[in-house]
């Protein structure tokens, strides 16, 4: 595996079907499964890790967003990267860097609400390494769906001619979503943060027993959040991203709470498959994460 820092360089290494897995890396399990659906899916496979400051709307997220570079690289190689894409700010916000991508409703909602700049940032940052590095297919997890949503968007409307994936969300045996901010969790938070995953679980339940009603299956998921910050718990349809007045398509049952410090995101995708509504879990670990439990 090469670790590069310029767009110029690594594309000098290039052969093949080229695959992009952007991250900001300090990688877990969700992050390694992604590489691994991506590396059947490419020749050169290219994992980028670069913590992108534009997507933060809080600095003190910014600064406290756990980083080991060298750590990841190691994950990267075992998991058959060919190029581990490292780059500065400078690299990727060249001095003077003022365009920026919007993009449309889409972004408007539930992230794009409590957080308003972070989907201008993600855009942008996802323009800047498909321009840079050209990729053939790109991976992205469901754990963020309303990225991939706002993501495809992009793709479609300014004609980048690259594959989007999605890929499942991947949790640990409890339940809880994988993500790299669960480091900054002491154990009781962790604890507490299984609320999320439990009311998404109970709704899935309510959704294969036949409930379509929006209210009731999000007053599931925030009774079952009662004791934690929640932002938002919304039953969205899975291409707009705006809200249903009743399931009966493709959904996204989405949650953003606070816990302690540390601000989470889940949800459950509803699929259809001949008419039956089929609530996605995800993949569940059959051991627990080590990654993304360090402290
Ligand atoms: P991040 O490093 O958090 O920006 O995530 C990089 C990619 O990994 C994004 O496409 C995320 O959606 C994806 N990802 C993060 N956590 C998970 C997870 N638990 N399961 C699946 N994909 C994930």
């Amino acid at each position: 595996m090469e670790v590069t820092d310029s767009f110029a360089d690594t594309r000098a290494l290039y052969d093949g079907r080229i695959g992009l897995l952007p991250t900001m890396g300090y990688f877990h399990e969700g992050h390694l499964s992604l590489m691994d659906m991506l590396r059947e899916r490419c020749d050169t496979l290219v994992v980028s890790n670069f913590v992108n400051p534009t997507q933060f709307d809080k600095e003190a997220d910014l600064v406290a967003y756990p980083r080991d570079v060298e750590r990841d690289g190691e994950l990267a190689a075992e998991h058959g990267a060919d190029i581990h894409f490292v780059p500065s700010v400078e690299e990727v916000y060249p001095p003077g860097s003022s365009t920026e991508v919007t993009v449309g409703a889409v972004a408007l909602g539930m992230e794009g609400k409590y957080r308003p700049s972070h989907f201008v940032g993600v855009a942008t940052v996802v323009a800047k390494l498909f321009a840079g590095l050209r990729p053939d297919v790109a991976v992205f997890g469901k754990k963020d769906a309303q990225q991939i949503a706002v993501l495809k968007g992009m793709v479609t409307d300014l004609r980048f001619p690259v594959d989007i994936v999605a890929a499942p969300l991947v949790r640990d045996p409890d339940g809880l979503a994988l993500s790299s901010r669960n480091v900054r969790l002491t154990p009781a938070e962790r604890e507490a943060a299984l609320a999320i995953s439990r009311g998404l679980f109970q709704a899935a339940m309510q959704i294969e027993a036949g409930e379509r009603d929006p209210d009731r299956l999000e007053g599931t998921v925030s009774r079952s959040m009662a004791k934690l910050g929640t932002d938002y718990v919304e039953l969205v349809a899975a291409d707009t991203m705006e809200p249903v007045s009743m399931l009966d398509g493709p959904a996204v049952l989405a949650v953003a709470a606070h816990v302690g410090e540390v601000r989470l995101i889940d949800n459950l995708s509803i699929e259809w498959d001949n008419g039956r509504a089929k609530p996605d879990r995800g993949m569940i670990l059959e051991e627990p994460g080590r990654l993304g439990t360090l402290h």
